[in-house]
């Protein structure tokens, strides 16, 4: 019987989100599965895992974010990147050549209308059945929890941030 792929949402505030879902592709990836990662988002830094993911030949990673909205003018653009990364996915899902997909910051281009949720749940519903699935990003809508199988939500207990401290090499980014 193939195996049934698995519909994961890390969402919060606290920090974690992207990390335990690279987490999750490199254990993938350890066992020979083939990982497609789509990044809706590309933050001011030069993240590590650009360069970690280069040593696995089985993971592909795909950055077509414009960067934080809220610091932009063109709205428009960010719509046709984030399009772009929505339609790259549903490329890769349907390709089959994958074993997991990782939607990173997919919540975030939901929240800001740049994606519609309806498509996305029916992608999930319609998605070939081995393929897992995990999308990230604060402020997860409803209909993608009730469509997930396992919810994690990322709580701020305390961050550093907060008390002044900066992003961090290695921690951060
Ligand atoms: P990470 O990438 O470290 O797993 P994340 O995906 O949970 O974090 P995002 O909301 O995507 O968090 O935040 C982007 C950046 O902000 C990352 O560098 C992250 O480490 C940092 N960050 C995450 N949570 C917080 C927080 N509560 N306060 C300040 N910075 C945070
Ligand atoms: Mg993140």
């Amino acid at each position: 019987m193939p195996r049934k792929g698995r519909i994961l949402v890390h969402t919060g505030d606290g920090k974690g989100k992207t990390t335990a879902a690279l987490g999750t592709a490199f254990r993938a990836a350890g066992h020979g599965q083939n990982v497609a990662i789509v990044q809706f988002m590309k933050g001011k830094w030069t993240y590590g895992e650009i360069f970690a993911i280069q040593r696995f030949p089985n993971i592909y990673l795909a950055r077509l974010g414009s960067g934080f909205t809220w610091l932009k003018e063109g709205l428009e653009e960010d719509r046709e990147l984030a399009q772009s990364a929505w339609a790259l996915c549903r490329e890769l899902a349907h390709s089959r050549e994958y074993d997991l997909l990782v939607m990173d910051e997919l919540n975030y281009a939901l929240d800001y209308g740049l994606v519609d949720v309806d498509e996305v749940v029916q992608f999930l519903h319609g998605k070939p059945e081995e393929l897992s699935v995990i999308i990230t990003g604060r402020r997860a809508k409803q209909e993608l929890i009730d469509a997930a199988d396992t919810v994690t939500e990322m709580r701020a207990v305390k961050h550093g941030f907060r008390a002044g401290l900066r992003a961090q090499k290695g921690i951060e980014y």
